[in-house]
């Protein structure tokens, strides 16, 4: 199944090109609290799967051009992200990188990027105004949690996946010596965590380590690789992450980044496709309004 979040946090079933509206499915409560909707579901799916199958067979299909697509999860608890997890990103961006040489996720853990930097397709990544950093995209694979749990062990990972989605880490990079901000909040702009377009629940993925993920700027493809090529896959991910803090559910992994990786600016179209997942594109711009800080 398809599920999307959608105009004010409504949320829907895809099928082919249409969205069918299951809110009425969850609690009215949620009505105070729309862009939680998505962690409900996810946390009750065990007893609302029936219902929202029955709703998305009997409801009233809308147009997926007329509805505006909201992040996948528009408010995860957590954004987990694992950095230089395939083999051949490693070592491509020389001076541009915290990650020192030969290490990987496995010896570096993760890093967290905001929530509130989750945006859905057709979104807007805004960059700094005026800024001559560069900003990078990243091609990832997206793993939503669904049943929570502490201390995981890989061979147990796989039952506490509720989907997939795309994902992009956008990210600033560090210029060695002159500005060396932390990763968390080089990857945390507005909009620099496009999420989507839809969760496809984890049953219509059958080997989420054999996809490909590939990432185009401007129609051009930039990043091509295949999820088979992860150094630390999504179970040792899940073991990593859960022995450290408690997952919960609809949570987000980003999973790392494959070779490709490369500069982006303003009017540019980014479009990240992966195998049995879904396609998205968004734009960039530069924010209106230069902030007081300069970047
Ligand atoms: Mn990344």
């Amino acid at each position: 199944m398809k599920i999307a979040a959608f105009d004010d946090g409504r949320v829907g079933v895809v099928l082919q090109s249409e969205v069918v509206d299951v809110t009425a499915v969850l609690p009215s409560g949620l009505d105070l609290m729309p862009t939680q909707r998505i962690n409900w579901l996810i946390q009750h799916w065990s007893s609302l799967q029936a219902s929202v199958e029955a709703a998305a067979r009997s409801g009233q299909r809308l147009p997926l051009g007329g509805v505006r697509l909201m992040a996948a999860n528009p408010c995860p608890p957590h954004v987990f992200a694992a950095p230089a997890n395939y083999r051949k990103h490693i070592g491509e961006l020389g001076d541009r990188v915290v990650t020192k040489k030969g290490r990987t996720a496995r010896e570096q853990g993760f890093f967290l990027k905001a929530p509130g930097s989750v945006v859905g397709a057709g979104s807007v990544i805004g960059l700094p105004k005026g800024s001559s950093r560069r900003f990078d995209h990243e091609s990832e694979l997206a793993v939503i949690i669904g049943k929570g749990g502490r201390d995981i062990p890989r061979d147990r990972a796989m039952a506490h996946v509720f989907g997939y989605a795309c994902l992009i880490d956008a990210t600033m990079r560090i210029e060695k010596d002159v500005a060396e901000e932390e990763r968390s909040m080089r990857k945390s702009f507005e909009g620099f965590t496009p999420l989507g377009p839809w969760i496809v629940t984890a049953d219509e993925v059958p080997d989420p380590m054999a996809l490909s993920n590939r990432l185009w700027v401007n129609g051009e493809l930039r990043q091509e690789a295949n999820t088979r090529e992860m150094i630390v896959d999504i179970a040792e991910l899940i073991e990593l992450i859960s022995s450290v803090l408690p997952i919960v559910p609809g949570d987000v992994i980003a999973t790392g980044t494959p070779e490709g990786v490369g500069p982006f600016g303003p009017g540019d179209t980014l479009r990240i496709a992966i195998e049995a997942v879904g396609d998205m594109s968004v734009s960039v711009a530069e924010r209106p309004s230069i902030s007081p800080r300069a970047y």
